[in-house]
């Protein structure tokens, strides 16, 4: 049986001291997941990651919003595994649209940056998606699969399930234009279908999120689809009472 997970991605917001608070704050929104079942997480800024763990209940998953493929060197600006490893972070989102536009991020940057994560027993959040052009095109599929297919290149069969997927269509990324839970059914069953083609039955161990204007009124309709198994969410996840909202939500 999948666990549900609630991850806050908090893109280029909070300062360090606004972190903590929220850390503080949701020490008992943790402890009430916890008590049903559900992992809940955070994405804070780099700044922030330390503040987050030193603070937050223990249970939180704290995780970085990117990571480089290297251990270190000249690589202005980046930040390592080694230098998340040493302050507890064992989560990295890889991939999220808004690097893949304007930080060039590749499906094969990604795939190095996951191979890298996943040997170190990391845990990579792996995001693929469609833009607006290529899913009015009809191409969603054809732009996912070749996203999963060098993205998950060269891993091993039994470290599969370590890998977690959000399929965010670009679309509907802080937009409110969220995915119907048909549509986000349909390509994360499609996305289960290529991992199983790829690594085999380890992908119904798989954690498969849906990410993209999630909020507290729309969340349980997510996650009651059979391979919806938790939300990637930006906005809503910034304040503590639509945090919490989203939590009580998917299990109430
Ligand atoms: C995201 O940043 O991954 C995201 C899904 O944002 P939002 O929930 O704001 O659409």
């Amino acid at each position: 049986m999948r666990k549900k997970l609630l991850l806050g991605n908090w893109k280029m917001n909070k300062t360090v001291g606004e972190a903590k608070a929220f850390a503080l704050a949701c020490r008992s929104i943790v402890e009430f997941a916890g008590e049903h079942g559900v992992l809940v997480g955070v994405a804070p800024t780099y700044l922030g990651l330390q503040t987050v763990k030193e603070n937050a209940d223990k249970h939180l998953i704290v995780a970085a919003q990117n990571v480089h493929f290297e251990d270190k060197g000249a690589y202005t600006g980046e930040v390592s595994v080694p230098m998340l490893k040493d302050i507890g972070v064992s989560w990295v989102i890889v991939g999220h649209s808004e690097r893949r536009t304007y930080d060039n991020e590749t499906n094969e940057k990604c795939n190095k940056k996951i191979v890298k994560l996943v040997h170190e027993e990391m845990t990579p959040v792996y995001c693929v998606g469609e833009t607006l052009e290529q899913f009015e095109k009809g191409l969603t599929k054809k732009v996912v699969e070749k996203q999963l297919r060098v993205g998950l290149q060269s891993l091993c069969e039994k470290c599969i399930d370590k890998v977690v997927i959000a399929y965010e269509p670009v679309w509907s990324i802080g937009t409110g234009k969220n995915a119907s839970k048909e549509i986000a059914q349909d390509v994360c069953a499609f996305i289960r279908g290529i991992v199983r083609e790829m690594y085999g039955e380890g992908a119904e161990r798989m954690l498969i999120l849906y990410g993209g204007s999630v909020k507290p009124e729309n969340i349980k309709a997510y996650l009651t689809s059979p391979d919806i198994d938790g939300a990637l969410v930006g906005g809503a996840s910034l304040q503590i009472d639509s945090y919490r909202a989203m939590v009580e939500n998917l299990i109430g």
